[in-house]
């Protein structure tokens, strides 16, 4: 296994002590005075605003349901002399890197500036794409989240990694189990198996495939977290996840030299929309890129677009009769399907509704036609291939272009979630990942508890 690296000499922060759980509560305030000082950062709840000590922590103790967030103790962002993504590693949860080389990769637009007639747009491609810097080999942005979630679980968790996916973010945990040897079990729709591929071997990967959709293998990944060793990743409530993804924005900022007017993106949970506001409030305090926060233009794949609809009626509430009208058929109708969360973090605070109330933000949706079309035109202007989902980013630029919601000088950044796919099977050979297990969508998982626990003993 690929031992997690230290940070060079020099930069190393200082260790605080961690609170015995048995501390009283004023006890655990001081250490949490000490720890503020000391610590590279701490967790914060939004609802009571208690600093928690992380030990993989996803929830706030006291049974809050806002997203705890991470404050780090520098306010101001360096670049460090480190690979990929880590290079962030200011505002990122961990202490070491791994590594790899993969990590958000931004430049300025010239042939899909010119087609759309913008003077100021900026790509940032989280995949495959060497010639632009960008390093992905999952072609997905899912591996900005996979790792630093990986080295969070090594430095402050203690357990097996368990992730629910309808396959992108399956294979970002792979690729990184692949590349550290880091176990993980991922469970996805038996649909999906063939987008569950990495460019090296993996040995360490529990691949369970279920007979439904995104969200069967979501509530079945919730149920093989009952077996001791496997820990839930967290999704939308991981700090190493969303401050992953919110290093888009930070890299999108650092390119530009000032943080954008317009972010783009399509989502499915939304979590990286929350990452981006989370990631540009934090450049705002830099002071050095701006006062103003960027416009959040977030996106989904119609005919699924519960947030949309939501948004679109002022509503911080989803109401699945209304805005999930057929929810199953309408996922199976979408040209991106892992845009397709059905539990999206939306009302919650700190979530979606707060974020896009907070940067005057819009929520929109795009028919496959739409998707497709512009996915042409990109292709065409960058020549290079795009994921589905970032197929639907494109489209929404585009159309926000022609309704006049961005101006022709406006700094834009467009994230391009996933792309490269056919880049990087030119240089890198692709194995797929086998499943150990395979399940009905109404499964319980004590039909293969012992299966399971017998892999959790042997790779623990
Ligand atoms: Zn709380």
């Amino acid at each position: 296994m690929t031992s997690i690296a230290e940070r060079p000499e020099g930069q190393k922060q200082e260790q605080g002590q961690h609170p015995g759980s048995a501390a009283t509560e004023d006890t655990e305030q001081k250490f949490s005075q000490a720890m503020n000082m000391t610590e590279k950062y701490v967790l914060r709840c939004p609802d009571c605003g208690t600093i928690i000590p992380d030990h993989y922590t996803n929830v706030c103790p006291k049974g809050c349901t806002g997203l705890i967030r991470a404050d780090y103790r520098k306010t101001t962002l360096d670049i460090q002399p480190l690979p990929g993504i880590f290079r962030f590693s200011d505002w990122l949860p961990l202490e070491g890197y791994l590594p790899s080389d993969a990590g958000p990769a931004t430049y300025r637009s010239e042939a899909m500036a010119r087609e759309l007639g913008l003077s100021n747009l900026f790509i940032s491609f989280s995949g495959y794409w060497p010639e632009r810097g960008a390093h992905i080999e999952s072609c997905s942005f899912k591996e900005l989240e996979a790792l630093p979630t990986t080295v969070r679980m090594k430095e402050k968790g203690n357990g097996i990694l368990q992730i629910s996916s309808a396959g992108n973010t399956g294979r970002a945990f792979c690729q990184v189990s692949a590349a550290t040897g880091a176990p993980v079990v991922v469970v996805v729709p038996e649909s999906a198996v063939g987008r569950l591929w990495t460019t090296a071997p993996t040995e360490n990967v529990c691949l369970i495939t279920v007979d439904g959709d995104y969200t069967d293998s979501i509530a079945f990944g919730n149920a093989v977290c009952s077996i001791p060793g496997i820990v839930a990743e967290g999704g939308a409530r991981n700090v190493a996840r969303r401050d992953g993804m919110g290093t888009v924005m930070l890299d999108g900022t650092v390119t530009a030299g000032r943080l954008p007017d317009h972010y783009f993106q399509a989502v499915g949970s939304g979590t990286g929309g929350i990452a981006a506001w989370e990631a540009a409030m934090r450049l705002k305090g830099d002071g050095r890129f701006g006062t103003r926060l960027p416009h959040l233009h977030l996106v989904q794949n119609e005919p699924f677009v519960p947030m949309t609809h939501a948004w679109q009626n002022n509503r911080r509430e989803i109401i699945p009769e209304t805005d999930m009208t057929d929810a199953r058929h309408a996922v199976s109708q979408v040209y991106a399907d892992v845009l397709t969360n059905r539990e999206p973090p939306y009302a919650v605070r700190g979530g979606i509704y707060d974020a896009l109330t907070a940067t005057n933000g819009t929520m929109d949706g795009i028919t496959n036609a739409e998707a497709t079309e512009a996915e042409k035109r990109f292709v065409d202007a960058e020549e290079i291939d795009l994921d589905p989902a970032a197929s639907v980013c494109v489209a929404a630029l585009i159309k926000a272009v022609e309704t006049g919601s961005v101006g022709k000088d406006d700094c834009i950044l467009l994230n391009i979630t996933g792309g490269g796919y056919r880049r990087v099977a030119e240089d890198k050979p692709q194995f797929l990942v086998e499943p150990l297990f395979g399940v009905k969508g109404d499964a319980v998982v004590d039909a293969v508890r012992r299966d399971i626990e017998g892999w959790v003993k042997n790779h623990a």
